[in-house]
């Protein structure tokens, strides 16, 4: 009967459906073997966790509930061992977790060990580092805080109980031999540079604008190579307006990949030329255009430009783009390369730029057809690099000792943490005042600055004004800090090693958001950010060890590894049909480009010649994931879009809604629940933001139900922008509706990809791939774990989290997407 209907992803024969589901198993478990069986830094780390322990337990139960011992090939029975005897390591790995705690010890006061030394620390495991780590105790090779100082030595009582031993184990030169031995205090001392003009007139890049100008004049394209913070991004774009490219009305484009980059640097080379912000100087991100009919240089995230293409192909309204930072090389920024190499054949006066901090300058040279590479030598002070012995298993709690020892025990120079997101940050954040309080005055001032994509501006200015005399910075940042933005009198970099990344499985098509061991080539580049002003200190919260054989060379192109829905969308929307033979820098894996295409089919952007529809000409309209386009669109027929506008505009912000004042959690958290509707956190959503409108958009609101005012001004604002292109693209606006069934139809048919169903187990799998997944605990239906959900994204961590679910019905699958779903018999 109707009722009983259940969904089944298409290619799903009834009578195969026992058969199935076990392939479906067979591959997932195909999938978890290999990624356990690589001793990554991240796996290594993961399997301490006790979350982990219960994952692998949990997974097994469920294995062995599916399938009957009896019933297992040779192989798959193996497999079934090798699972059990993972869970073992982890549990194993878990107590010698407890053992290393007692392994801390000192943070050496003064640069011991040469460069030779090295390389043996370099090629030992860890165990034996440990060994080497005792005897060397004895000769006294590690520096304990001598009698140098008294006043330090009594601070650092305080801390004694809980600290790391770190090893040096290399020491990157400087440029400038010269500048070797120069100590912090004196740079401090010299580095009293009052006016702009000095400031300017200081950077690396200063000596070279002449030549560079010239270069630019002589050459159509241009690869421009110079080390982080000698000035490209600031400087590059006044040079060329004082040389005349603005002359005739054109404007100079500067792309940034990251969104703060863009605000902070507009806002720096605002003040630079004393103009207003937004004037003459601008700058556009998604869903914010500062800029003016009078700005003539732009600074924009580079998938702004990629957006920008749809308005104006042959980008006319420019004279010169500097696709700056090339070396992060993003999706946005590699798609650019190609448009931009194919702009420059039919305008000749058009000028390019492509701005890279190291290395890849030759490979973009080869790709803009031997275009000439012009360098900046840059300017670096010697930076030491130390090691931990052991590694750390609980790395934000590690920083914290870490930023207290240098605090303690090193002299003046302001402190550089890299963390991977907004909640690290946060955490770290909170420890570490924690730990400041308690300490009272007996240390000197510690200024704690927090960076992060979705921080305020004003927030963000603060971390460029200069430290005060007696105080010390310390700057907690993603890794927008690693090459994007360059803040001065760093001397300590701190870096655990890891950063978010956008991951996606082009065999399950799943996409989520993990956090992974960085590459060997940006822990160089954070060391080197604490040589700026002054011989540095770089302490990696990882060994030795782990640098060389975990950490791969290079991060692989995000090209290679993410979902390309919306890049393919808008390729299309600029009529680039042949993909496959799109020019790109690095090709994405062509499994990649057909899940791609296969997805923007079944949400039937593409018909099946693989043309652009009606419905994919309006998705490309919006700046959105196509899922998110397309429930923004479907809204219309469900007679919702009011409601979905405010939905989709709060699932934007990406930043926080809530926040939980330390001492005030309990009130925070009823707060919270107070908000919870029935049917899940989209219309949680959905019922905040009405709220907040009905209170007339009041910031006291904000404050009393524990929201964020600064997110919920930002979704009014996405929202305003959403309604305007709703409107552009002719859909008529509507509200009103009393049920949610319709509300949550028309999330169902955007994002009907991302569809779990509860398993006989008690754990969600997703409905394509059997994937086991779980609801987040900050989800309303946490506890209530309904048969079918649909959510917004994953996030690993412990484990695959949904966040933000609703509860669904499986029928509706078959009415929004006939062509991805099909009724089982
Ligand atoms: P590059 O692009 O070569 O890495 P930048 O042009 O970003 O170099 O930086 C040059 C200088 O400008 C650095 O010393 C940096 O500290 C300074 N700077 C950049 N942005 C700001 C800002 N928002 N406020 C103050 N100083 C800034
Ligand atoms: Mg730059």
């Amino acid at each position: 009967s109707r009722t009983r209907k259940v969904a089944m992803p298409v290619g799903s024969g009834a009578a195969e459906a026992a058969k199935r589901l076990k392939i479906i198993e067979t591959d997932s478990r195909e999938k978890l073997i290999p990624k356990l069986r690589v001793e990554s830094r991240r796996q290594y780390l993961e399997k301490r966790k006790e979350d982990k322990v219960a994952e692998l337990e949990a997974d097994i139960i469920d294995d062995e509930y599916l399938f009957d011992e009896n019933a297992l090939t040779e192989r798959e029975k193996r497999e079934r061992q090798h699972k059990k005897q993972l869970l073992q390591l982890a549990v194993e790995h878990e107590k010698a977790r407890e053992l290393e705690r007692i392994q801390r010890y000192h943070m050496p006061l003064e640069k011991g060990k040469t460069e030779t030394e090295s390389d043996k620390y370099e090629n030992e495991a860890p165990q034996s580092e440990q060994s080497k780590w005792e005897s060397q105790q004895m000769t006294s090779a590690v520096f304990k805080f001598g009698a140098q100082n008294r006043k330090n030595d009594k601070n650092h009582e305080l801390l004694l109980d809980d600290e790391i031993e770190f090893v040096q184990a290399l020491r990157m030169p400087g440029t400038d031999e010269n500048k070797r031995l120069e100590p912090p205090e004196e740079v401090e001392k010299k580095k009293v540079l009052t006016t702009i003009e000095e400031t300017k007139k200081s950077l690396p890049i200063y000596q070279f604008r002449r030549e560079l100008v010239q270069a630019i004049r002589d050459n159509q394209v241009l690869i421009i190579e110079g080390e982080t913070g000698s000035g490209k991004t600031t400087q590059i774009p006044q040079y060329l307006h004082e040389s005349g490219f603005t002359k005739d009305g054109k404007m100079i484009g500067c792309t940034q990949p990251r969104r703060v980059a863009a605000m902070s640097v507009a806002a720096r080379v605002a003040h630079e030329m004393a103009v207003k912000l937004g004037n003459e100087v601008g700058y556009a991100i998604r869903f914010e255009d500062c800029t003016s009919h009078r700005t003539i240089i732009k600074y924009m995230t580079d998938g702004t430009l990629h957006r920008e293409f749809l308005s104006e192909p042959d980008l006319e309204s420019y004279s010169v783009i500097i696709i700056d930072e090339a070396h992060e090389r993003t999706l946005h920024t590699d798609i650019l390369f190609g448009l931009v190499k194919d702009i420059t054949r039919f305008r000749p006066d058009l000028k390019l730029l492509i701005s890279s901090a190291t290395l890849d300058a030759d490979k973009f040279s080869t790709f803009f057809d031997n275009a000439p590479v012009f360098r900046i030598p840059g300017r670096r002070f010697q930076v030491d690099i130390y090691y931990t012995k052991a590694p750390e298993a609980d790395y934000i709690d590690a920083c914290v000792v870490s930023i207290l020892q240098i605090h303690a025990t090193q002299p003046r120079g302001d402190i550089l943490v890299f963390l991977t997101g907004q909640d690290e940050i946060e955490t770290c954040q909170e420890m570490l005042q924690e730990r400041v309080r308690r300490l009272g005055t007996k240390l000197n001032e510690l200024i704690i600055l927090p960076v992060y994509a979705n921080l305020p501006s004003d927030m963000q200015a603060k971390i460029f004004q200069p430290t005060p005399p007696g105080a010390r910075k310390v700057v907690l940042a993603t890794n927008i800090a690693e090459t994007s933005l360059t803040i001065d009198n760093i001397v300590y970099v701190i870096d655990p090693g890891f950063a978010k990344q956008n991951n996606f499985n082009s065999r399950t098509g799943m996409e989520s958001l993990i956090v992974v061991p960085i590459s060997k080539a940006s822990a160089n580049q954070r060391a080197g950010r604490a040589g700026r002003v002054a011989p540095g200190k770089c302490f990696r919260l990882y060994t030795a060890w782990a640098y060389k054989h975990d950490l791969e060379d290079n991060t692989v192109p995000e090209i290679q590894r993410i979902n390309l829905g919306n890049a393919v969308l808008t390729l299309k929307a600029l009529n680039i049909n042949d993909l496959v033979h799109f020019d790109f820098l690095d090709p994405p894996p062509h499994e990649t480009l057909i899940l791609a295409l296969e997805q923007l089919y079944a949400l039937g952007a593409l018909n099946h010649r693989g043309e652009l529809t009606k419905l994919g000409r309006k998705m490309a309209e919006f700046p959105l994931d196509p899922m998110m386009a397309k429930m923004l669109i479907a809204s219309e027929k469900y007679r919702c879009s009011e409601e979905i506008a405010s939905i989709a505009a709060m699932l934007s912000v990406n930043g926080a809604i809530f926040y939980r004042p330390k001492d005030k959690i309990i009130h925070a958290d009823t707060a919270r629940k107070n908000f919870h509707v029935p049917g899940g956190d989209h219309l949680t959503l959905l019922n905040i933001y009405n709220q907040w409108a009905q209170s007339d958009f009041s910031t006291h609101w904000c404050y009393e139900n524990f929201i964020q005012h600064k997110s919920m001004k930002r979704a009014r604002d996405v929202r305003e922008q959403l309604v305007g292109l709703m409107q552009r693209v002719e859909m008529e606006l509507v509200s009103g509706i009393s049920d949610t069934v319709s509300i949550r139809k028309a999330i169902t048919a955007g994002y009907f990809y991302h569809v779990s169903r509860l398993s006989k187990s008690g754990h969600y799998k997703t409905a394509k791939h059997n994937q086991t997944v779980s609801i987040h605990p900050n989800s309303s239906l946490f506890q209530d774990l309904p048969r079918w959900l649909l959510y917004h994204e994953l996030v690993f961590t412990t484990k695959e989290f949904m966040r933000q679910v609703t509860e669904i019905e499986s029928k509706w699958l078959l009415e929004v997407a006939p062509h991805y779903y099909k009724p089982r018999e």
